[in-house]
């Protein structure tokens, strides 16, 4: 039996029966704001264990690798690239079962991620953000490099690994199945009960994927909506990427877009794809902190500020937006824990600087992005 416990218990046996079992928060301030009519719901991941979406996909890889014998309590060495989400969770779920743990990065990544990660003990070698995924400089042929030399080494490979969609097939839909069908529509609070919209970033697209798949069989009139930042070659139709004037391709978010298509990125499961930019994902995220009082990171502002571009488009609106009762789901994949220091926080004057003419007085938190 996998360690997803689908009830809470009254004592957890361990920090990883706390990983997943996320809130649903409506960000009614902000669909006021917009004029919405439709439900805007937020699964916010940061209440996770290890602080993001990607804990159910690290603790379900390394059990389906107990059961299959890939790996070996005791013995083995996990070793993983990632953005940082992963390895953490990976981190966790090793601390807390006793394995060794590296963990291969982007320098990109923040700080606060890194130290999350040597706090729970896991190894890390940071690389050079601007390699090609398949270069030898970057974090996946680097990882791959480390298991050939490290005696007991296995790779689980969220980008190739079915538990990664999985874990969001079998848990993440399922709680938010629950959640909307729960709870009751009145005349103030009209509900489809079913998920009509699934919003999600991709990196590895598991968690756009299995979402998108599972939500689909519950209603098949989901629309799904996969938020790729500009830059990033993971939207479709293709030319939705090619970069317009004015445009780079190099993007601060953390967590989403590729250079590369993951094998667990099912195209076919995404009904819309939209493009996020870093200032409108930036200041979304602090829209969502400011108005809702959710500490979320960057690629939440993302996913969010993509919701609303497209439910206030002419199609979103008449189908979604403008219709009460349907329920709209973005996923907030991580907290403001991973990102405190960053200047993407901190780059603009308090509103009481700026009224006195002096953002000089405004603390620095200094660049570590
Ligand atoms: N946002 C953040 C902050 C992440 O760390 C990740 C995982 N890389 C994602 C979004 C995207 O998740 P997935 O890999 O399931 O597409």
């Amino acid at each position: 039996m996998s360690s997803y416990t689908p009830i809470q218990p009254p004592i957890h046996d361990s920090a990883l029966s706390l990983i997943g079992h996320t809130p649903l928060v409506r960000l009614d301030r902000i669909a006021r704001e917009e004029g919405l009519e439709c439900n805007l719901l937020a699964k916010v991941e940061g209440f996770s264990a290890g602080g993001s979406v990607k804990d159910r996909i690290a603790l379900r890889m390394v059990e389906e690798a107990e059961k299959d014998g890939r790996l070996i309590p005791g013995y083995s060495v996990l070793v993983e690239p990632t953005s940082g989400n992963t390895g953490i969770g990976l981190a966790l779920v090793a601390a807390v079962k006793g394995y060794r743990c590296i963990i291969t990065m982007p320098e990109k990544m923040s700080k606060e991620k890194s130290n999350t990660l040597k706090a729970l003990g896991a190894e890390i070698y940071r690389t050079p953000t601007e390699a090609a995924w398949d270069s030898p400089e970057s974090h996946i042929s680097l990882a791959k490099r480390i298991v050939e030399s490290t005696p007991g080494a296995v790779m689980l490979d969220q980008y190739n690994n079915p538990a990664n969609p999985d874990a969001h097939y079998h848990h993440t839909a399922v709680e938010l199945l629950q959640a909307v069908s729960s709870v009751p529509a009145t005349p103030n609070r009209p509900s489809s009960g079913t998920v009509d919209v699934i919003v999600a970033g991709a990196g590895t697209g598991g968690t756009l994927s299995g979402l998108s798949k599972r939500l689909r069989e519950a209603n098949p009139n989901l629309i799904s909506l996969g938020v790729d930042p500009v830059g990033s070659i993971l939207a479709r139709p293709e030319s939705l990427n090619v970069l317009k004037d004015g445009e780079s391709a190099i993007y601060k978010v953390e967590g989403t877009g590729y250079d590369f298509v993951p094998a667990v990125l099912s195209h076919d499961a995404v009904t819309h794809w939209i493009k996020s930019a870093d200032p409108l994902s930036f200041a979304t995220c602090k829209r969502l902190i400011r108005t809702e009082g959710l500490l979320v990171g960057g690629s939440s502002g993302a996913s969010v500020g993509a919701a609303l571009e497209w439910l206030k488009s002419d199609e979103g609106w008449n189908k979604v937006g403008g219709v009460k009762g349907m329920n709209v789901v973005v996923v907030l994949p991580d907290s403001l824990r991973n990102y405190i220091t960053s200047t993407w926080l901190n780059d603009e004057p308090t509103p009481a600087a700026a009224k006195q003419g002096d953002a000089g007085v405004q603390e620095d938190l200094g660049d570590v992005s």
